[in-house]
């Protein structure tokens, strides 16, 4: 054990964030952290209606529960379809089934990692009712087409953020290409109260029946007025935080423009060169970090990928295998598939995540990122 603990570790997240500190003060100075109503939740709810030009916003105990809520929003039950890529976090397919809906998958791009929206026709059906668009691992899916798709054939689009709060999306901030958008503040992610959620839309219609089934004589999927107030402050650095990140994933992926084998998901100004930096110089898109992924080439570095990232985690490195990509985790029955999922299959098996919190370091921790890497 001790000479585990001799070991380099990641960094730790959360931060250790004054103004949090500040804030769980005065939460517990004016009461409102034992209190089922206060000034918390209200500012928050403000401050993410402001931020994604969104009126209408409904804090949740989980980006998990916003996921379902929003199902439940769009009047989404049984035997409707909902399109989700096929490599995705895996409470998304299972909130399908939850409201009683079929799953239908399909494939991720080749070079970015994210739901290939040229496949959304071949996947539709006349019981289709929503597209899932999971910005994931500092990819950005294509909402300007997959919002078209969606406007033409009458399909409502959920579009989960949970992974790049704040982040620009094709000129839209990242949640708000959806007819409702989901957040995340569990205790891993970008922002963070531990736990929490929330959803932000702009159709009174679809929030009123996300508050019809959330309201039970009680909120029965709450964020607390505690977490609340740990997020505002939060906010208030996140712009500066998503900027100082999207810097060292420059740094970092000029840094390992030279090693083959790890070819990054982050897309730039269209040229097809993983060097780029991320996002485009009119800024129309600057994704967020909570991971940046990687298509890791086992041949490449004759190792497997699982062997490399423990390789990795011993020298401090959080750098971790992906998701498990849906098809291959659920039985055939339970989903619709538009064919082999080649690329989704590819995910599962060779993407590499490198987790945030050291995109908050310095010139030197992305340095030190390449020197463990060769
Ligand atoms: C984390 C995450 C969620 C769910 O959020 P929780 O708050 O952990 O329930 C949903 N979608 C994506 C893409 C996520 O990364």
């Amino acid at each position: 054990m001790s000479n585990h603990r001799d070991q380099p570790q990641p960094p730790a997240w959360p931060l250790l964030d004054e103004a949090v500190e500040a804030a769980l003060r005065r939460a517990f100075a004016d009461g409102s952290w034992g209190k089922y109503h206060g000034p918390n939740c209200h500012q928050l709810t403000e401050r993410l209606a402001a931020l994604h030009g969104c009126e209408h916003v409904v804090l949740t105990c989980s980006g998990t529960a916003a996921i379902e809520l929003a199902l439940h929003g769009l009047n989404i039950g049984d035997d409707d379809e909902v399109i989700l890529s096929a490599y995705d976090f895996e409470g998304n397919f299972k909130n399908v089934l939850t409201v009683g809906a079929k799953p239908v998958l399909v494939d991720v791009d080749a070079w970015t990692g994210q739901l290939d929206v040229s496949q959304l026709e071949a996947a539709r059906s006349p019981r289709t009712k929503a597209i899932i668009a999971s910005h994931l691992h500092g990819g950005v899916v294509s909402m300007p087409d997959a919002r078209a798709f969606a406007d033409q054939h009458g399909i409502a689009v959920i579009e989960d953020a949970c992974q790049m709060p704040g982040a620009m999306v094709q000129g839209r901030v990242a949640g708000s290409w959806g007819d409702v958008g989901a957040l995340s503040f569990g205790g891993s992610k970008l922002l963070t109260a531990g736990r929490g959620g929330a959803l932000v839309t702009r159709d009174a219609a679809i929030a009123q029946r996300i508050r019809v089934h959330t309201q039970r004589g009680n909120d029965a999927y709450p964020l607390s007025e505690l977490q609340a107030a740990v997020l505002v402050p939060q906010l208030d650095r996140l712009s500066e935080r998503n900027q100082l990140r999207t810097e060292n994933v420059s740094r970092l992926l000029t840094l390992l423009s030279d090693v083959a084998g790890l070819r990054c998901f982050v897309e730039g100004a269209g040229s097809g060169d993983p060097r780029r930096a991320p996002g485009d110089p009119s800024r129309e898109t600057q994704p967020g970090f909570y991971k940046l992924g990687f298509w890791f080439d086992a041949a490449a570095f004759g190792c497997s990928r699982d062997d490399f990232a423990c390789a990795m985690r011993v020298k401090g490195i959080a750098l971790d295998p992906g998701f498990r990509a849906l098809h291959r985790t659920h039985a055939r029955g339970r989903f619709r598939a538009v064919n082999d999922l080649p690329n989704a299959t590819r995910a599962d098996e060779s993407i590499l995540v490198l987790h945030h919190p050291v995109l908050l370091g310095t010139a030197g921790d992305m340095q030190a990122i390449r020197d463990a890497i060769t």
